[in-house]
């Protein structure tokens, strides 16, 4: 079995497969590190980067800068139907992974406390979230993808090619998106990141369409004390021997 640290070379050398057809999802928890690894993973494997979770917090902006009601699912899940939502990488810009509403750059917005606060309730309509799945699975059309968020690996992409579900301590969680905030500027407190976490925790496993569930052939991945190139080392070794007992078979 291939293990250790792969170079920059390493997708020409995932065993049987086409990598440009590859589907690797990743699910987990908030704050458990999912995005910087799924990011890092979409560059050294040369795949696009599918961020679910940005989906619904944009939609979620959108929502409440319009005013809607949002436990109105059936006018939520019209609204993502005329609603474009796409990520892209942008060179020099600070991330340079940008998330477009309709064409505005709304990297920062989503992140909001406001956003955060409501988007589980926007995302529990089973109205929003078969749209929105919808769209999620139209990104695969093309070609094979870095997928990551609550149910990519359970709902959007049952037959992804690997699974990964990335979790780690509450206390942990809290901490990493705590520096995350302060470092983007948001004047919050550590208390208020862990509580935050864990309402949203709640809401998303305990909803009743697609809680957040590991997928039970997903390769669970603890990443308390970890760092992110060990995360990421950890996932690419498990793609690069394509070890069986991980593959889900394509049907
Ligand atoms: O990943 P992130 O923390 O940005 O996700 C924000 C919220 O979007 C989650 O708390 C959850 O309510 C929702 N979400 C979801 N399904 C996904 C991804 C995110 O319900 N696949």
């Amino acid at each position: 079995m291939k293990r250790g640290f792969p170079g920059e070379g390493m997708a020409a050398e995932v065993k049987g497969e086409n990598r440009k057809d590859l589907i690797i999802a990743i699910d987990g928890p908030a704050g458990a590190g999912k995005s910087t690894v799924a990011r890092s993973l979409s560059r050294r494997l040369h795949l696009p980067y599918l961020d679910t979770g940005a989906m619904y917090r944009a939609l979620t902006l959108k929502a409440l800068r319009q005013r809607l009601d949002l436990e109105d699912g059936p006018g939520l899940a019209e609204m993502a139907r005329g609603t474009d939502m796409r990520g892209e990488y942008r060179r020099g810009m600070r991330p340079p992974y940008r998330f477009f509403l309709d064409g505005e750059d709304v990297t920062a917005a989503i992140r909001s406390r406001e956003v955060s606060a409501h988007v589980s309730q926007v995302s529990s309509h089973p109205e929003v979230r078969r749209e929105m799945v919808r769209k999620q699975r139209a990104c695969a059309q093309e070609g094979g993808l870095v997928a990551e968020g609550r149910d990519v690996g359970t709902v959007v992409f049952p037959r992804a090619d690997f699974k990964f579900f990335i979790t780690a301590s509450l206390k942990e969680r809290a901490r990493r998106r705590y520096r995350e905030m302060r470092r983007e500027g948001y004047p919050v407190t550590l208390k208020a990141v862990e509580q935050e976490m864990l309402r949203r925790d709640h809401l998303d496993s305990t909803r009743k369409v697609n809680p957040l569930r590991r997928a039970p052939d997903a390769v669970v991945i603890d990443t308390t004390g970890m760092s992110v190139s060990q995360v990421v080392s950890e996932i690419l070794g498990v793609v690069g021997s394509g070890r069986e007992e991980t593959r889900v078979p394509r049907r």
